[in-house]
């Protein structure tokens, strides 16, 4: 039974520079460790085998995870209709807004939701409808490039990561473990 006295915390991490979805699975690790359930909704993300599919698999119930994106939007090799797009971020959302009022988990994330609202993959009104789904006792990470203001006001903690260095400038691909 998650405390109904404690207050839950909005979290951003969003900026160019890499980090913000491994900043988010290490707060898992965390709360995981406190005996807490877990669930992470990841949009955009489609077909590549991320390790974190796998690791939260290790820690059984207490870790969902769901990836519900169609894979990469508008960018690298995606040939995919846009319709396959717009209904992989609705069920993301529905998926979302269902965890949040569901009472189980005591973290949400949602990975490069920041990402489906700026290249219109949902609306300002879906982002906010997240953020009046949560109740006050349950944290969410919010994640991605491109926080638009209306989050950052609302958010009790902003972290924006810049790139100082990055192995993609040295053509070195990415890496399993480090980059999924
Ligand atoms: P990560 O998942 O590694 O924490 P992230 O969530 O901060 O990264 P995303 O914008 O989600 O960054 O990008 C995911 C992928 O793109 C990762 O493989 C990451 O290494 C890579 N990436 C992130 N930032 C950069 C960058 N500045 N230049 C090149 N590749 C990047
Ligand atoms: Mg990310």
């Amino acid at each position: 039974m998650i405390s109904p006295r404690r207050k839950g915390l909005l979290l951003v991490y969003t900026g160019a520079g890499k980090g913000k979805t491994t900043a988010a699975l290490g707060t898992a690790l965390r709360a995981l460790g406190h005996g807490w359930n877990v669930c992470m909704v990841q949009f955009i993300k489609g077909t590549w085998r991320y390790g974190e599919i796998k690791g939260a698999a290790a820690f059984g119930e207490r870790f969902e995870l769901h990836r519900m994106g169609a894979g990469f939007y508008k960018i690298q090799d995606d040939d995919l209709p846009e319709e396959v797009h717009r209904e992989a971020a609705a069920a993301a959302m529905e998926l979302l807004v269902g965890t949040l009022q569901g009472g189980k988990h005591d973290l949400v994330i949602a990975d490069e939701l920041n990402v489906a609202l700026e290249t219109g993959l949902v609306s300002p009104e879906d982002v906010k409808r997240v953020l009046a789904a949560r109740p006050s006792n349950i944290h969410l990470i919010i994640t991605g490039r491109g926080a638009p203001e209306f989050l950052i006001e609302q958010a009790d903690l902003v972290t924006e990561m810049r790139e100082v260095k990055h192995p993609y400038q040295q053509g070195i691909k990415a890496q399993p473990g480090i980059d999924f």
